[in-house]
């Protein structure tokens, strides 16, 4: 599979840029083992002196996350009559996104690292100025959970939408605008792993055609579930603060 490449370009200089260089799936590996999706915004990296994916550390869509799982999981559990295995696969997806959420508020908790451009690690790096990217999940082919991840070139398909940017230190705006001849990239999937404080780890190249196959979030869920029960065991009797603040707002 390949995917349509949206360019950057200045309406003020010969400033131009694929959008190819935010793509790929991004994950933290947790102290505990777990692994969880990477958030990231479009932001200006003035190392790369360009425009590059940035971590977001936003709580308010972790939060938002974990209330959608939530949500889901309820309309599930209260529509199950017999449980399928569609059933029970979609139950074990929501679960894990509910999970994820809640590890990732823990993580931005105790984060101390500002955000880092995902390209280069520069800690330089800051939003470009779009109200219309305020708090949305990313918009290319980077993938973030098991039930979303075909998610990405339905939005890429959208993006030439108008959107504009200021451009740093220019007088001119960066706009968008699909490749010109319908230029679209395959990649070859892979997966970089960062700590909680967005340091590089590894990144691992992965079966799939441009994403990672469905096999890989299958090992990705079973891994999750067997870090998060040896821990749990740990946390008997003291559950973090974040699982308890959580648990009393939205049971
Ligand atoms: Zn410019
Ligand atoms: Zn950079």
């Amino acid at each position: 599979m390949s995917w349509p490449v949206t360019m950057y370009y200045c309406t003020a200089c010969d400033f131009e840029q694929g959008d190819w260089v935010t793509w790929g799936t991004r994950e933290y590996v947790l102290n505990s083992g777990v692994r969880i999706p990477v958030h990231w915004h479009i932001g200006w990296c003035a190392s790369c002196n360009g425009i590059v994916a940035v971590e977001n550390l936003s709580m308010k869509i972790r939060m938002q996350d974990y209330r959608a799982a939530q949500r889901e999981l309820s309309k599930f559990s209260r529509s199950m009559f017999g449980v399928s295995k569609h059933h029970k696969s979609m139950m074990g997806r929501l679960e894990d996104d509910s999970n994820n959420a809640i590890d990732a508020l823990e993580m931005l908790m105790a984060r101390k690292n500002p955000p880092h451009c995902l390209l280069c690690l520069s800690k330089q790096v800051h939003e470009l100025n779009d109200p219309q990217l305020d708090d949305e999940a990313p918009d290319s082919p980077c993938i973030f959970n098991a039930s979303n991840q075909h998610a990405g070139e339905s939005k890429l398909k959208q993006k030439d939408n108008g959107q504009h940017w200021q451009h740093p230190e220019c007088a001119g705006q960066i706009k968008t605008k699909l490749a010109d001849g319908g230029l679209r990239i395959a990649l070859r999937p892979s997966i970089q792993r960062f700590t909680a404080e967005g340091l590089l780890i590894d990144k691992e190249f992965v079966d799939g055609n441009s994403i990672p196959d469905s096999e890989y979030y299958d090992a990705l869920s079973k891994s999750n579930w067997k870090y998060r029960a040896q821990s749990q065991v740990k946390e008997v009797g003291h559950p973090s603060l974040i699982t308890s603040f959580l648990r009393a707002r939205c049971s």
